[in-house]
């Protein structure tokens, strides 16, 4: 009790602020999504996403170099293609878009880790993220195709396969897959409290996806923080290694909560509306970038995240370089 008590002695000067602080954001920490477009000769760059542009496939290998070179130690490929169809099948070749960026990654700068995301949503006409059947996305066949499409990304040299489509049993179908393919140490980064939101409005425009209908027969109800739970578990009994939670800024009590219910670690993935919200909040003079955008990550950190994907992470690497 005061006058014995008084918090204020922590806070006198900033090396003691630094002593006790319980939280620290690294670029170790950070991993950074780059979208790569086929058949394409020029960046373009996102209205939406102000420093964000779709990269030419023939650039990739030095997007990935600059990347590397600023400090940042994980990226995250996402595929803007030219092939759609109904399955997705570009995602099923050993020379399609998804194999050969994660090749042309890892060939660029081989101690960068490259996660491949698992989905179908970026390949398909529908923009669904599966197969369609009657108009419904059919759990049981789409599972087994991302079992395909994580092999051929491990094969293709990927460091962690992340399924994001939400279906029921994918980590478990993927972790099979993978195991019958010899890829029994190749870690799975689960998508495993996916919400459905409109926070993912720049992602779609940046990755050319048209969707007809929605997502809320797979993604989650936001009004559901306890279901967040149980999907996490299911994908702890099924092998996944690290949970995540997505969108991150609205979503802190889902990861507080899950970092209290499970011992995996967790990553968050601070969507594209999130980075819009920063930088034109910035852009109009209403907030200084640099500081919100450290007191964002450290809220990720201090809510229980060891991992966060980031379109901010070269804004980061810039900020702590100096
Ligand atoms: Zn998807």
């Amino acid at each position: 009790m005061f006058p014995q008590t008084r918090l204020r002695r922590l806070r006198r000067t900033p090396v003691l602020r630094d002593l006790v602080a319980e939280t620290a954001v690294s670029l170790d920490d950070l991993i950074y999504p780059i979208f790569v477009e086929e058949e394409e000769d020029h960046r373009s760059d996102l209205a939406t996403m102000p420093g964000i542009a779709r990269v030419p496939e023939q650039d990739l290998a030095d997007e990935v170099r600059r990347v590397a070179d600023a400090g940042v130690r994980s990226v995250v490929l996402f595929g803007v293609s030219h092939h759609k169809d109904a399955v997705g099948s570009e995602t099923l070749r050993d020379d399609g878009l998804v194999a050969r960026m994660i090749t042309t990654a890892k060939r660029a700068a081989p101690e960068l880790v490259v996660v491949a995301d698992t989905c179908f949503c970026e390949y398909t006409d529908h923009g669904h993220c599966g197969v369609l059947k009657d108009g419904y996305v059919d759990n049981d066949t789409t599972i087994e195709n991302l079992g395909r499409q994580a092999v051929i990304a491990a094969e293709a040299g990927a460091d962690i396969i992340a399924p994001s489509a939400m279906m029921d049993g994918q980590v478990a179908a993927i972790r099979r897959a993978l195991d019958a393919a010899g890829h029994t140490m190749m870690p799975i980064m689960s998508y495993s409290s996916k919400f459905s939101s409109d926070m993912y409005g720049p992602f779609r425009a940046a990755g050319g996806t048209s969707l007809e209908g929605d997502r809320s027969t797979y993604m989650m109800d936001y009004r559901n923080g306890r279901e967040a739970l149980r999907e996490s578990a299911l994908d702890e009994a099924e092998g996944a290694d690290i949970l995540m939670v997505k969108p991150a800024l609205l979503y802190l009590d889902v990861v507080t909560r899950l970092r209290d219910a499970s011992p995996l670690p967790i990553c968050v993935y601070n969507v594209s509306g999130e980075y819009a919200m920063l930088k034109f909040a910035a852009q109009a003079g209403a907030i200084d970038e640099d500081k919100v955008l450290l007191e964002m990550l450290t809220a990720f950190k201090r809510a229980g995240a060891a991992l966060i994907i980031t379109y901010s992470a070269l804004d980061f690497a810039r900020l702590v370089d100096g």
